[in-house]
């Protein structure tokens, strides 16, 4: 059996640009995995992305598969913000870059062969691969607070879980969280009929664009802000180089990537969850199973008899919990507290063993959690592996 040069687990926004970046540099490459799957089955039906339009891309050489493209060859209105279903037929009409280079089945285990590495697949064939790019996304990083471990998925979900919000109609639903997910959420059942209650630790909500004024005055604006608009005044043009990010001491890098993704909600959403109830300053301390419902005791005192909850508690990057990855990898996977230490290229310290997206984070800086880091990380992916043979 003949090796591929690169296999890229997942089909998601890093996937599948890397693939495309791969394929233009003439570099063997399959991309595994059903194209946006994540976005097209784990995402709140009805959802609208957070990321302004610009950064929405997904990235080709050329910067011709553009949000707009698609929209002006299927005839689609443009709209901000992008409503969740646009963009997974976006991701979809970009694939079709890939030809015959995507594979849609699941990679079930990754192990070294000699020098190369065995790609075990849904259906049992195996396949070998000189390199190896791990796009998998964030899917099982998800949070669960400790005080829900014996529920199951039918009581307490979290925000990443599902997408059919009419279920909840009628139900009492508490929703633990403040970042856009839990904020989202809370608002798309509510319009679902539920009864919804948001509970936060924080003591307050924070609201993305609060200052919008800021973000309209020309090239001022510019030099305050990427047109990523990934994090405040000031650290977001610092976020948009994330070679310079890299360069930067971890405890800054750390302080610059938790600042930039703090809790918080897109504007349009205060005026949609005007009647929603909203706990902050509060934590569940408990919750016990009353038959089909569910008890909950706050850390104010307060108690509250629900039939759902949902998690909007975000997640925590741990390559550990990447089962298709063998034990003996991912031991000698160099980490940061679950995160892998990635040089350029996106190598880790396993040869020849690449991540790219939300992983790459902790060193190249907050950009790569969003969509808008699809390019950079495919052009430093490309231009390293085209220079580093195959
Ligand atoms: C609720 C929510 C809202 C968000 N909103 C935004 C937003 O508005 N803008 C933005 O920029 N970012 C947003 N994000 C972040 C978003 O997840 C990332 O920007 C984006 O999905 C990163 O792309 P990715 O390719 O790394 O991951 P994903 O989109 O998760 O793609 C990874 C893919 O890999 C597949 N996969 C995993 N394991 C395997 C395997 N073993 N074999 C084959 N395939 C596999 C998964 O099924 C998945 O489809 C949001 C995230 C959440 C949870």
């Amino acid at each position: 059996m003949k090796p591929c040069d690169v296999a890229i687990i997942g089909a998601g926004p890093y996937g599948l640009s890397a693939g495309v970046h791969l394929r233009a540099k003439g570099i063997e490459v399959r991309v595994f995995g059903e194209p946006m799957d994540f976005w097209a089955n784990k995402m709140p039906e009805g959802m609208l992305l957070r990321s302004p339009r610009v950064a929405s891309n997904l990235s080709d050489p050329d910067r011709a598969f553009t949000l707009d493209a698609y929209e002006a060859a299927s005839k689609k209105e443009p709209s901000a913000p992008v409503p969740l279903d646009t963009f997974v037929e976006y991701g979809r009409w970009f694939r079709h870059q890939l030809g015959s280079d995507l594979d849609q089945r699941v990679v079930l285990h990754v192990d070294r062969d000699k020098a190369d590495f065995k790609l075990t697949l849904q259906d049992g064939e195996e396949v070998r691969s000189t390199r190896v790019v791990i796009a998998a996304g964030v899917g099982p990083f998800r949070k669960k607070p400790t005080v829900f471990d014996s529920f199951s998925q039918q009581q307490v979900s979290h925000c990443y879980e599902g997408r059919d919000v009419r279920k909840f109609a009628g139900k009492r639903v508490a929703i633990i969280g403040a970042g856009q997910s839990a904020l989202e959420t809370a608002a798309l059942l509510h319009e679902a009929n539920a009864k919804v209650e948001v509970i936060a630790r924080q003591s307050h909500l924070n609201w993305i664009g609060k200052h919008s004024w800021l973000h309209h005055m020309g090239p001022i604006s510019s030099l305050l802000y990427s047109s990523h608009d990934v994090g405040p005044l000031g650290i977001s043009r610092l976020v948009a180089y994330p070679k310079v990010v890299s360069q930067l001491p971890l405890r800054l890098r750390d302080k610059i990537r938790t600042r930039a993704v703090r809790p918080a909600g897109s504007r349009w959403l205060p005026a949609r969850l005007a009647s929603v109830k909203i706990m902050t300053g509060c934590t569940v301390l408990k919750a016990n199973a009353v038959g089909d419902e569910i008890d909950l005791k706050l850390s104010n005192g307060d108690e509250r008899r629900v039939d759902h909850v949902v998690l909007g508690t975000g997640y925590r990057v741990d390559i550990s919990r990447y089962n298709f990855l063998s034990q003996d990898l991912i031991r000698e996977i160099k980490q940061f507290d679950g995160y892998p230490k990635l040089t350029s290229g996106f190598r880790s310290s396993v040869p020849k063993l690449h991540f790219i997206g939300a992983t790459a984070a902790r060193s190249f800086g907050p950009l790569l959690y969003f969509v808008a880091g699809t390019d950079f990380a495919s052009r430093e992916l490309a231009s390293h592996l085209a220079k580093n043979g195959r």
